[in-house]
This record gives structure tokens, C-alpha cells and sequence, in this order.
């Protein structure tokens, strides 16, 4: 695995557990020569990510809007930055050019980019690897409605299963470089 996309929140939340599950997560990535890719901001969980990646040694390549850019909220010290047009210009890059996905806590700009990523899974439109990182049973109530919808029939086990979740960061990273190894050998 050469690069994963990380989605996390533009605030830092309510518990410095977040803030210390997202810079122990970046120092995973660097030890595992693994380039970040996310999604170019210098607020909240975002920029600690950025930030101790960078301290750690590591590359990160942001991607960004040129809205955003222009409201000042990029990260201006990235290994490189991507400006692109649009919302969707800026998924569809992250998803191009990332071998894998977690989703941190965050907000709705994380909880949307990860269901476009997981939908575009059950969909084939890739075949990578997705975690979420449970820390601080922040995605339990979120699991049990994905539990829910599949009771009443709307999703399958089997989509439900296709993400992998952890409440612990360096076991939720192992199992997707697991699972992206696995899968380049079955191609
Ligand atoms: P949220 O979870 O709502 O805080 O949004 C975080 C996610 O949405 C990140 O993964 C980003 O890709 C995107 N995003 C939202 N706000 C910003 C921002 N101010 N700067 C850069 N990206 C942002």
C-alpha cells in the first residue's frame, strides 16, 4: 500500500482522545512509508493530521477546492497541493489516486465522503479497502441504524461487512494493508 485517504473532521471535537487517536495515526502512516492523502485542510482534526504526518518525516498530498483555497482554510506547507473545481472533482481525485480509506471522526463532510467511497464499492466502481475508526464509540449509533437498515432489507450483510472498523488505529491500518495485499493477489 503506497498511499491511503484519510477522512476526518474539520473541528476537533469534544475529547482530546480524538486529537490523540489522529496523531497516532499519522505516526502509523509514516512508519509504514505510506503516503496521506486527504483532503487538504489546515482546520481541526485535519490539520493535526497533516501537521504530525510532516513531523514524522511522511508526504501528504491535499486535495482541495479552489472555494476553500480561496476562504484561506488550505494547509499551506503540504509535500503537494492540489486545487480542483469541485466537490466531486475532489472525491473523484482522492479515490483515484488512494490505495485505501479511513473515515475518523468527524462531521458531515467525512460522513459523506465516506458513504460515496462505500457506495462506489458495493458498486465496483473500485475495489479498495475502507475502515472506519470506531475510537471513542463514535460510529457505535451510526453502525447499529447501517444494522437497522440492513434488518429492514435496504442493505445487504455483505455490503455492511465490506468496511472495516477498529476502535484501535494501528490494528484498523494493519488490517487494510492486509486486506489491499490480499486483494492485488487475488487479481
Ligand atoms: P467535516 O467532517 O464536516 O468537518 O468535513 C471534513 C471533510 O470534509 C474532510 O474530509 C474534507 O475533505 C472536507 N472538508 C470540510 N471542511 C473542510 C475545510 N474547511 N477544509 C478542507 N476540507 C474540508
Amino acid at each position: 500500500m503506497k498511499s491511503i485517504c484519510i477522512l476526518l473532521g474539520s473541528n476537533i471535537g469534544n475529547d482530546p482522545i480524538y486529537l490523540l487517536e489522529t496523531q497516532k495515526i499519522a505516526e502509523h502512516i509514516v512508519n509504514n512509508n505510506i503516503g496521506l492523502v486527504y483532503g487538504g485542510g489546515k482546520l481541526g482534526l485535519m490539520g493535526v493530521l497533516a501537521d504530525t504526518v510532516l513531523k514524522f518525516g511522511g508526504t501528504v498530498t491535499g486535495i482541495i477546492t479552489q472555494e476553500l483555497y480561496n476562504r484561506s482554510e488550505a494547509h499551506l506547507n503540504l509535500t503537494d497541493l492540489v486545487i480542483v473545481e469541485s466537490m466531486q472533482e475532489r472525491k473523484k481525485r482522492m479515490m483515484q489516486i488512494s490505495d485505501g480509506f479511513i473515515a475518523l471522526p468527524g462531521g458531515l463532510g467525512t460522513l459523506e465522503e465516506l458513504f460515496e467511497i462505500w457506495n462506489a464499492l458495493k458498486l465496483r466502481l473500485h475495489n479498495k479497502p475502507i475502515g472506519l475508526l470506531n475510537v471513542n464509540n463514535y460510529y457505535t449509533k451510526l453502525l447499529e441504524f447501517v444494522t437497522h437498515s440492513s434488518e429492514n432489507s435496504f442493505l445487504t450483510q455483505k455490503q455492511k461487512e465490506m468496511i472495516l472498523i477498529n476502535k484501535d488505529s494501528e490494528i484498523l491500518l494493519n488490517l487494510l494493508i492486509e486486506n489491499y495485499t490480499l486483494n492485488k493477489k487475488i487479481k
